[in-house]
């Protein structure tokens, strides 16, 4: 069997969503919906989405639109038709009716619902049938969460589910985990309840929603949406319709209708529009007044908003067991909540799946957690978990737990999965050393670095850690969602607070050393990124031997953003790149003047494809669509590269104030247009300096030490006017970057 044509019906989020994600493994794919016209929508929808669904938007290309009525011939020929109408059941029954009485013997169906049951869905049709049907649930947004969920029963043909989790693993890259027919599955059955534990408990104890958010959120190791910010992006109706079909279908002595029942705040804010993002806004709101956006929050008591508080917790690193045994607030309600979660999770084993580790995955997967509820309790420990349990008594994981006496009961992980991830091979290497900035593991004959500080911002001890790395092969890689958003800048501004530049300049050229420590040492050095690699973490990326990188990644240095340059060798590393062009080769103007482009733009990139015309990754470089599969194939380049040699030296011929003239005047056009300020002007004759080798002429040959020496100048000269510490101020306060 194979998957080479896919119909989809029901061109809505989830309809696309698939077809973009199928359309960017070059499977080609028919929209239906009930017109023609909607699908059509659809297809326009995907390519301007953001963040963007496409790899690159030619890859449209492979998606046709049609209607159900008009076009039931392309499902004679689809090998896979999935099914993303609305969530009523009458509507998918009637689908079915249509496509299984034209659909080819063999082909494969599915339904992506959320929360129908299997063998409702599926009670029309005939034995024969049933064996080629089944649940994909894919989660939103499809390219970028990695789980997807097979709902089967034992009327299912068992090789077919096989083959289906097999393709869905390697060509779409999902954590497939094939599960059985219980209510919300095992992502959305822990999920939802988790969600709905975090809110109930905040109502309880009093907690504001700004405060519940601080704490059910980066501090627990879960995405900083916390949970009302999560409910207004899912919104708030919908989570409404989504409890109902809980408690329609689960026993009433399942906890969950403890926690699933109306909510008269959460009613009237569905009764008056509010009904998340999409609405007029929900739990949080924009506030549009005087030419000014401010974010307001909900008072839970009093149901007025008012301007949103940052709440500060005073902590920046995930240490479960401190922040549950904090006596504050904040500690009451991470403990309670957390303590309920694990609570249910383990009570719900074997009965909705015998592999405990499935569901931490599902939860790292389908909802970002950085840990599952199983991982949580091991961190806490068994035996003061099972002090502060709510629910031992009716809990038979909980019960042999207690029995076994172990305090380590994780022995493997990622079980849903043949690749040997990192995951896996964390459990097996040797861990032999653990900052509070990275975690060094050795495996085999080859080294690993895994960052884990906050988006794992760059520090003395990462670059330490990676100094040291390097006296073997090494893979730089992580479980987290970024690879590295840069260097810690919150760090840089306690020195400007004191004034401390000369402390700011030994960390820049630490920072170099160490970049330099990864391009030449005497062992390959492979980076396999994932997620945001900017500012610094790119440039680790460009300093490393090999890449392989993940298909969901962002690209750039941004540094001119918050008003700084690139200064840990990307301006150089950029610049050698494109000088090794034909018209970089030609012409010695050519590679100064694009790379003035890219890094005076802070251009990124949000797909390798979209990467590889920036330079910023070399066609040499692989691209893996299976975030497991990093690991394995760094691998394979290190035993592919026993023979290894380090680079050349690169040397640079440039020529100074003649091509500098010209970065001026594209400057000078940009301030009469208005585009950049008199900052940015600053900022853009600092890189245009870099850029062109400074004082020097074509003659003239420079190093890679000059180049360094230039970046690092020029950073410092940046990093003490006091517009580019507002700007990062700004940016580090809000996320956002500072437009004026
Ligand atoms: P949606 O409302 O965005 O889209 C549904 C689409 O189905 C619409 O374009 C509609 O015109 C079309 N449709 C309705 N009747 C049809 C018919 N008879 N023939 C053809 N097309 C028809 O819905 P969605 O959010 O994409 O959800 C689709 C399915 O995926 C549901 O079963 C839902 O439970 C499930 N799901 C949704 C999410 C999510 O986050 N939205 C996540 C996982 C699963």
């Amino acid at each position: 069997m194979e998957i080479k044509k896919v119909v989809i019906i029901g061109s809505g989020t989830m309809g696309s969503g698939i077809a973009a994600h199928l359309s960017n493994a070059n499977i080609p794919v028919t929209l239906l919906d009930l017109k023609t016209e909607i699908s059509e929508k659809a297809k326009e929808r995907i390519v301007n989405s953001r963040p963007p669904l496409l790899f690159e938007k030619k890859n449209i290309n492979n998606i046709k639109a049609g209607n159900i009525n008009d076009d039931l011939n392309v499902i004679k020929e689809a090998d896979w038709i999935v099914e993303a109408v609305v969530e009523k059941i009458n509507i998918k029954h009637q689908i079915y009716e249509k496509v299984f009485a034209v659909r080819k013997s063999n082909s494969i169906i599915s339904s992506n619902t959320s929360t129908i049951p299997l063998k409702i869905l599926s009670e029309n049709l005939s034995e024969k049938d049933k064996k080629d049907f089944c649940i994909t649930h894919f989660f939103n947004p499809v390219r970028y969460m990695g789980l997807l969920e097979i709902v089967k029963t034992n009327t299912n043909d068992d090789k077919k589910i096989q083959f289906l989790k097999d393709f869905c693993e390697n060509k779409l890259g999902k954590g497939v985990i094939v599960c059985g027919d219980t209510p919300g599955f095992l992502g959305n059955r822990i999920g939802v309840y988790a969600m709905q534990i975090a809110l109930t408990e905040a109502i309880k104890k009093n907690l504001s929603i700004e405060e519940a958010d601080a704490v059910f959120g980066r501090p627990m190791g879960i995405p900083k949406t916390g949970v009302f910010a999560l409910y207004d992006l899912i919104g708030i109706d919908l989570m409404a319709d989504v409890l109902k079909s809980f408690i329609k279908e689960l026993p009433s002595k399942d906890l969950f209708h403890k926690v699933g029942k109306d909510i008269p705040i959460i009613d009237n804010l569905i009764k008056t529009g509010f009904t998340g993002r999409k609405g007029k806004g929900g739990f949080y709101r924009i506030n549009k007044t005087n030419n000014e956006k401010i974010l307001e929050a909900l008072d839970l008591k009093t149901n007025e908003y008012s301007k949103a508080k940052k709440i500060d917790l005073g902590i920046n690193k995930v240490d479960l067991k401190k922040l549950i045994n904090r006596k504050d607030k904040y500690g009451d309600y991470a403990r309670s909540v957390v303590v309920k979660i694990i609570d249910y999770a383990s009570s719900l084993v074997p009965e909705i799946t015998e592999n405990y580790n499935d569901i931490d995955e599902a939860l790292r997967l389908g909802f970002n957690w950085s840990k599952g509820p199983f991982e949580m309790l091991e961190e806490i420990g068994v035996k003061d978990f099972l002090k502060l349990s709510e629910n031992f008594n009716n809990n038979k994981f909980l019960q042999k737990l207690h029995e076994s006496k172990v305090e380590k009961f994780y022995d493997k992980r990622q079980i849903y999965t043949n690749i040997q991830s990192l995951g896996k091979v964390k459990k097996l290497a040797l861990q032999i050393r653990k900052s509070d900035s990275a975690d060094i593991y050795k495996f085999r004959d080859f080294n690993i670095v895994e960052f884990t500080t906050k988006a794992n911002a760059l520090d003395y001890k990462s670059m330490d850690d990676l100094k040291r790395a390097t006296e073997k092969p090494l893979i730089i890689i992580n479980e987290s969602m970024q690879f590295s958003a840069g260097v810690n800048l919150n760090y840089v501004m306690e020195f400007v607070k004191n004034k401390d530049f000369k402390s700011i300049e030994k960390f820049i050229k630490y920072f170099q050393e160490t970049c330099k420590t990864l391009k030449y040492s005497d062992h390959p050095v492979v980076s396999a990124p994932s997620g945001l690699a900017l500012g610094g973490g790119e440039e680790v990326l460009l300093q490393s031997n090999f890449i392989v990188s993940h298909t969901n990644i962002v690209m750039g240095l941004v540094e001119t953003i918050v008003g700084l340059i690139p200064a840990g060798g990307g301006c150089k590393e950029m610049l050698w790149r494109w000088s090794q062009t034909k018209e970089g080769k030609k012409d010695p103007d050519y590679a100064p003047l694009k790379v003035f482009e890219i890094i005076g733009f802070a251009k990124t990139a949000s797909s390798f494809q979209e990467a590889l015309p920036l330079l910023f990754l070399n066609q040499k470089d692989k691209v893996i669509i299976n975030r497991n599969n990093l690991l394995p194939e760094a691998k394979l380049l290190i035993e592919k590269n026993k023979d290894f040699n380090p680079p050349v030296h690169c040397k640079f011929k440039l020529t100074g104030e003649k091509v500098r003239i010209k970065m001026h005047e594209i400057l000078e056009k940009l301030y009469k247009d208005k585009v950049i300020k008199e900052h940015g002007m600053e900022v853009g004759k600092e890189l245009a300096y870099v850029l062109s080798g400074g004082n020097t002429n074509f003659n003239n040959e420079l190093t890679e030490e000059d180049l360094y020496n230039l970046e690092l100048d020029g950073f410092m000269k940046l990093i003490r006017k006091k517009k580019t510490q507002e700007r990062i101020l700004h940016t580090l306060s809000t996320g956002k970057p500072l437009i004026n």
